[in-house]
């Protein structure tokens, strides 16, 4: 097993995770009871994304990292059914799979 990614922001982290999943990489989270909910605080735990299989551990990181580093260059959308954020780049809702219009 191997970490491939942390992020104080648990919005953030499951938006990685459900990328991982798309792409067929077994994920799971730690710390995931300690995180802030969104919001970054001075004692904000990070939340860590790990990989079951090390083999996957590179194709993990460049995907997490193509995807998310667009994610400043557009906003963030909240799904209309359950108000969750999704990142610019997800074509539908990371928590219930609803479209953003
Ligand atoms: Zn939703």
């Amino acid at each position: 097993m191997q970490r491939v990614y942390s992020h104080e922001n648990m919005m953030i982290l499951s938006s990685a995770k459900n990328l991982l999943e798309l792409n067929g990489i077994d994920c799971f989270v730690k710390n995931e009871y300690h995180a802030s909910g969104g919001h970054v605080g001075l004692n904000a735990v990070p939340v860590e994304l790990w990989v079951y299989d090390d083999q996957s551990a590179d194709n993990a990181i460049s995907i997490i990292e193509k995807e998310l580093n667009q994610i400043g260059d557009l906003p963030d959308w909240q799904c209309r059914h359950c108000s969750e954020w999704n990142a610019s780049t997800f074509e539908t809702c990371w928590k219930c799979q609803a479209t953003p219009q």
